[in-house]
């Protein structure tokens, strides 16, 4: 495990969207180098959550803390800077751009100086000058697009460019990484492709990871512990095994 990632503090968050409260005091917390899942029904507040972690949504009550940061004070740029990357629902990815290409854009902000002065603790493999092109290389090996890297995205499969989509928001070198339902739409052998990649990312890499996700079986085997949201409301917080044996958390379900 590394030393340098502090917990995330998810304090009585609230967003209102005019009359609908999308989240309504939401507190969890997030221990360092952990899995953590959240899940919940559709509508019950996940992106909402996701889009307040990442700085696109601000909440009308309440604070999220990533350490000494403020992350719902922070514009997404500046959540990037202390090492908060997000992977999207949506591929959103460049599709005539080869793999290399596309990392090489997540790698981007890392050269730029007002980066560089944010605070930010670039990893060593950056403060001993390995070049990007080479840590673009090892970050697409370790997701398995080793043999990919000069293919267009357009042309790979679903679960393939998933995959560059994680690896591009490795390529900041994050100390937390949030995955907006990281296997929807995936088949079997892709989405267990994907539970391996982030399993691997926390224990290799030391990162933090939180996914939100619909599907509650998915997150059975891979999350340490399981925040469960329905209509905006924290319903329920524990392990896996709590959570599933959780009365309302079945009904929440079952009424979905
Ligand atoms: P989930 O991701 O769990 O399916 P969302 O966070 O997308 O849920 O939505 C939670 C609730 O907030 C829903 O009732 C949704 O309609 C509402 N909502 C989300 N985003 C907006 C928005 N930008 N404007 C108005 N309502 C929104
Ligand atoms: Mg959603």
């Amino acid at each position: 495990t590394r030393d340098d990632v502090p917990p995330v503090e998810v304090e009585s968050v609230s967003v209102a969207f005019g009359a609908i409260k999308a989240l309504n005091d939401v507190s969890f917390t997030v221990a360092p180098g952990s899995i953590h899942a959240v899940i919940g029904p559709n509508g019950a507040g996940k992106s909402t959550l996701f889009n307040v972690l990442s700085g696109v949504y601000r909440a009308t009550e309440g604070e999220v803390r990533f350490g000494d940061a403020v992350l719902s004070a922070m514009r997404p740029f500046q959540i990037a800077g202390v090492g908060v990357a997000r992977a999207f629902q949506n591929i959103a990815l460049s599709g005539a751009q080869t793999v290399a290409e596309n990392l090489m854009l997540g790698r981007h902000h890392l050269t730029k100086a007002g980066f560089l002065s944010s605070g930010l603790r670039l990893p060593r493999a950056t403060r001993e000058g390995k070049v990007h092109g080479e840590r673009i290389r090892e970050i697409a090996e370790f997701l398995d697009l080793g043999d990919k890297l000069h293919t267009p995205v357009g042309v790979l499969s679903y679960g393939d460019q998933k995959r560059v989509e994680v690896a591009r928001a490795l390529c900041i070198e994050p100390r937390l990484l949030l995955l907006d339902e990281p296997v929807a739409g995936m088949n079997a052998q892709e989405t267990a492709r994907m539970a391996d990649a982030i399993r691997e990312i926390r224990s290799a890499l030391g990162i933090t990871v939180v996914l939100v996700e619909h599907d509650m079986g998915m997150v059975m085997s891979l999350a340490d512990r399981v925040t469960v949201l329905d209509f905006g409301r924290r319903i329920a917080d524990g392990t896996p095994a709590q959570v599933q044996s959780d009365p309302e958390v079945i009904r929440a379900y079952l009424g979905s």
